[in-house]
């Protein structure tokens, strides 16, 4: 199921995208959670409601008469793998690590498709960063790799905008800081359920700005594969219904080129996963 979180007559609800349309999940079925972290939270009850609610020829809305919104915007965490291809790392002048580099970004920071990313007046460095997010379905904690992908509950376009100048050059390098300015982290459009996907290590991934295609790779390149990912991440915390996991970015940031790019007033940011989707944003800036 291709799911999303809209706004339609000033409410918020999940819909589920079908060849008739997109299906209002809640008109449909009134049982079924109108925020998907509570969906989700809902397992395979809430699946399976979705499915039989989705068969209805009733309760169909267009695109035009409604708003995408981020599919998840109240996650209880936003986890964050850095330089999780190997050509991505050797561009950032880093070794490939040997274990995953973990950050996060605030819930706070999630936009939608469409939001204006604001590239915030003491950053001189505002970057772009195409990444595959991963929505966590089942709670769970010392997960084992083997078990590890029936954790999923889906996947999601994902943009970790990124300040280099606050990353990298704050006393110790604020990795945090420089990647949880609000509206640095624009996911959706749609929480596509794994049975969609026919391998989700094997897609290509792309960022477009201002029409040019600046990132271009395959999810192959992976270095870290998301089992490795849920199973170490849950040996330190619980993982939760709704949690995201930015994977990484491929090569071709701003940072890394020569001359350098950073987004500006007026650019135009597409993100693109094969099978999953297309995440467009503006920037704008607040000074
Ligand atoms: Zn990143």
């Amino acid at each position: 199921m291709r799911l999303l979180t809209f706004e339609h007559q000033g409410q918020q609800r999940i819909g589920a995208r079908t060849s008739n349309g997109i299906v209002d999940l809640n008109q449909a079925d009134p049982n079924i959670p109108a925020q998907m972290r509570d969906f989700l939270a809902g397992g395979e009850a809430s699946l399976q409601a979705a499915r039989s609610a989705a068969e209805t020829s009733e309760h169909v809305l267009s695109d035009s008469e409604i708003h995408v919104c981020a599919p998840i915007s109240n996650p209880d965490k936003v986890i964050c793998i850095g330089l999780n291809y190997a050509d991505h790392a050797a561009e950032s002048g880093m070794p490939i690590p040997e274990e995953p580099v973990v950050f996060s970004k605030y819930p706070s920071a999630i936009i939608g498709p469409g939001d204006t990313i604001v590239a915030p007046s003491v950053s001189q460095q505002v970057d772009y960063e195409v990444e595959l997010v991963v929505v966590i379905g089942t709670s769970g904690r010392n997960i084992a790799k083997r078990d590890a992908m029936a954790y999923v509950a889906g996947y999601t376009v994902g943009h970790d905008v990124s300040a280099r100048d606050y990353q990298l050059e704050k006393p110790a390098g604020q990795w945090m800081l420089g990647k949880t300015f609000d509206t640095f982290a624009p996911i959706g459009p749609d929480l596509v359920t794994p049975d969609e996907i026919s391998d989700p290590h094997d897609l290509g991934i792309r960022c477009i700005l201002n029409g040019q295609t600046v990132q271009e790779s395959r999810t192959t390149q992976l270095i870290f594969n998301i089992d490795e990912l849920i199973a170490y991440l849950s040996h330190v915390f619980t993982l939760s219904p709704g949690d995201l996991i930015f994977t990484g970015t491929p090569p071709g940031v701003g940072m890394a080129r020569d001359p350098q790019i950073w987004l500006k007033r007026g650019d135009t940011v597409v993100c693109e996963i094969d099978e999953i989707g297309r995440l467009e944003n503006p920037v704008e800036t607040d000074g």
